[in-house]
């Protein structure tokens, strides 16, 4: 069985512990209005013109987009970093886009990677069958669960989908995954207005949310622009800045009220 990645982070530091290596997979069921990784998006491959500077000229050569891996290839790319993903007590992370969208793929890649001795850890926006996520828990040592917006209107206009998968998908894991990091993008004018924020801090608080380490609170950035421009999407985001930093901190003393750890950054 093959999967389809579009990037292969080594050395990554901020999607789970230790240093790990990133696969970013293609395809995603929801489609945010300030998705960093638009190339993620679509489930197949797509051709992209790259801007290559070679002796101060300027040069544009046409890029594919997404590389299918066997199970095996992911296993080799694993191995070759082995030494500094068990000395940092770091493992293996599949992002994306949404990697469950890929499901069997990813069943059998979590399989092959912990029979392997790594830590395994899945990025997922939540929207994927109960029983999808029931399936490779067994091998996934840590969910990074994105909560983006509680009321379902507003998730539907800002992503493409309902939220109510996604709830339950979060109080699922919350109460029955190994361990849940849940990740909030904070998004100006989309989802930080306080009186949203505290009442995700009371979604949090009310749920059974023993399996959850760590809350991590994602200042949105504008990395992700320059690549809507080269996959010849629209940027929603024109005018949008990052939070303050003050902002930032208001809002982890008050997600600090869960009781639970919290941090700015992935
Ligand atoms: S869920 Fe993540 S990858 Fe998918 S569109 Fe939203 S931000 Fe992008």
């Amino acid at each position: 069985m093959k999967g389809l990645i579009f990037s292969v982070k080594r050395y990554s530091i901020h999607d789970g512990p230790g240093i790990r290596v990133t696969f970013f997979m293609k395809g995603c069921p929801l489609n945010c209005i300030w998705c960093h990784n638009p190339e993620g998006i679509s489930s197949l491959p797509e051709k992209v013109l790259r801007n290559n500077r070679v002796g101060g000229k300027t040069f544009q050569v046409e890029e594919e987009v997404g590389k299918y891996y066997t199970v095996k290839e992911i296993i080799e790319i694993l191995d070759k970093e082995r030494v500094f993903i068990n000395q940092s007590g770091g493992g293996v992370t599949f992002s994306g886009g949404e990697p469950m969208l890929q499901f069997d793929f990813l069943l059998e890649a979590l399989e092959a990677c912990k029979k392997a001795g790594y830590h395994t850890a899945v990025d997922t926006a939540g929207y994927s069958q109960a029983e999808n996520y029931k399936a490779i828990m067994p091998f996934t040592d840590l969910f990074l669960f994105d909560l983006k917006h509680l009321d379902d209107k507003k998730h539907l206009g800002l992503t493409g989908v309902s939220n109510m998968l996604i709830l339950d998908n979060c109080r699922f894991l919350a109460r029955e995954a190994r361990s849940i990091m849940l990740r909030i993008p904070v998004i100006p004018g989309k989802n930080n207005d306080m009186v949203h924020m505290k009442a995700m801090r009371d979604f949090i608080t009310k749920i059974e949310n023993g399996n959850i380490f760590r809350i991590s609170l994602l200042p949105y950035h504008k990395i992700g622009s320059m690549t809507y421009k080269r996959f010849g999407r629209e940027w929603k985001m024109e005018g949008v800045e990052p939070p303050s930093g003050d902002a930032m901190r208001l809002l982890k003393e008050m997600f600090s009220e869960t009781g639970l750890k919290v941090k700015i950054g992935g």
